[in-house]
């Protein structure tokens, strides 16, 4: 049993909004997203009547979407791993510096953090500062890596995806060894920077910002995965990377098993006790002070999914569930560490029984709580004002003003007077399963919800 987000107490984000802007920011939110909430609603969760209710709706959730992976190529297409993996060999080989057919762009990681630079978009975000990936060039790669201890080869660098209209194919490559290279990075104002800290630093309404953080999820999980399996499982011998680092196979001739990267998946459930028109929420005690959340928690072999939801539920609220709805998934690339991406998968549970009996070993607390109570605790300019402190500290980071970048990974709202409790921003399904229900619309007795 493990909860969503992994948090300690940290310096606040900021202070109160006053009541009156946190209105007219919502009212516009709402009108912004009006579209694309027409765009994406679907059954059961199309939304019918739209909301008076602040709510925050994206075309998709943190890290899905990557706009760079809609489709794997047939080998023969010039775009596909295996053709990209060709041309990425002859490159090398040669050791030309003429542009190619596709480009290639690749970004660097250390440590599982991508490199990013942050530039100050005056008419594209009011002046706010947004950061973006440290895509290089394979020459500039090249040159960054000649005098440092990793080899530039094809086995060294991960197929990602590629955008047709560009003529582009993007790779990743892990330079954990090669410590010089942040000081040379940092003179260029780039930065190794904690995932989890670009995504609280996402604005969620730009889609260009959301498609990079889904390209640096992946990526990610792909490195994470390759440095957890570098021993084959069965025999002990190397494995090597396969299909342009998609996979890989064992390098003992007498075994050659194929491991596939791997996905965990995990059940992420709001209770809800239909009757009374209230929702159970929790908390762990490592959360930040106030934040409450729904319930989560990884599926066991030979289990579906709904018995996971009511597994999980039991055991830790020892609430009865009766019937089990899918809302969404969300991969998820910041979880635990060893665990290279999870996908989160979220439920509406509905409640059989309403008697709460917490298992203090997982939770430090469970507690129903009334719609009105949960709409509270959903500050969206206290989400807003969260976001823009991350986005600021990373353009601090990359300027080489911040260092010790592990603090701003942290997520914190200082709600004021506007919530004694908080849910997860908008990065996290959490909160896309707890304001659907929070917001959702009752039509001739029957339920919808917004996405
Ligand atoms: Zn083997």
């Amino acid at each position: 049993m493990f909860f969503l987000l992994s948090l300690s107490s940290t310096s606040a984000a900021g202070a109160a909004i006053a009541a009156s802007n946190f209105i007219s920011l919502s009212k516009k939110t709402l009108s912004l997203h009006y579209l694309s909430l027409i765009k994406t609603a679907r059954k059961p969760y199309s939304c019918s009547q739209f909301s008076t209710t602040m709510s925050i709706n994206l075309n998709s959730h943190a890290f899905a979407g990557n706009p760079i992976r809609l489709n794997t190529p047939k080998s023969s297409d010039p775009f596909s791993p295996t053709s990209a993996f060709q041309t990425l060999k002859t490159l090398l080989l040669s050791h030309t510096h003429e542009p190619s057919s596709p480009d290639f762009k690749v970004l660097p990681f250390r440590k599982g953090r991508p490199l990013a630079g942050s530039v100050c978009d005056a008419s594209g975000s009011g002046g706010k500062p947004s950061w973006h990936l440290g895509w290089l060039s394979l020459g500039e790669c090249r040159a960054f890596l000649e005098n440092s201890e990793v080899n530039l080869n094809e086995d060294s660098l991960v197929y990602l995806g590629f955008t047709a209209e560009d003529d582009v194919v993007y790779w990743a490559i892990d330079v954990s060894e090669a410590t010089g290279l942040v000081s040379e990075f940092g003179a260029r104002q780039f930065c190794f920077v904690e995932l989890r800290t670009l995504m609280v630093a996402t604005d969620w309404i730009d889609a260009k910002a959301m498609g990079e953080l889904a390209v640096a999820g992946h990526a990610r999980a792909l490195l994470e995965w390759h440095t957890s399996s570098r021993f084959c499982g069965y025999c002990g011998a190397k494995t090597v990377p396969m299909d342009a680092g998609r996979r890989k196979s064992c390098s003992n001739e007498l075994c050659k098993r194929r491991v596939y990267p791997r996905v965990d998946p995990v059940v992420i459930m709001l209770v809800i006790d239909k009757e009374n028109d209230r929702a159970l929420l929790s908390r762990q005690s490592r959360f930040v002070p106030r934040m409450w959340s729904c319930l989560a928690g990884f599926i066991e072999p030979g289990e579906s999914l709904e018995e996971a939801v009511r597994r999980e539920t039991w055991e830790e609220a020892g609430i009865e569930v009766g019937e089990v709805v899918y809302h969404s998934s969300q991969p998820w690339p910041v979880g635990p560490s060893g665990i290279p991406c999870q996908l989160m998968v979220g439920f509406f549970a509905y409640a059989k029984s309403l008697e709460i009996n917490v298992d203090k070993e997982e939770l430090e607390d469970a507690k129903w709580h009334s719609r009105e109570d949960v709409k509270k605790a959903l500050p969206f300019a206290e989400y807003k004002k969260a976001q823009r402190t991350a986005a600021d500290r990373v353009d601090q980071i990359c300027k080489g003003v911040e260092k010790g970048q592990n603090l701003s990974a942290d997520f914190s709202v200082e709600s004021g007077e506007l919530a004694s409790m908080f849910i997860p921003g908008p990065f996290a399904i959490a909160h896309h399963l707890i304001s659907s229900w929070a917001n959702q619309v009752v039509v001739n007795g029957a339920e919808t919800h917004s996405f």
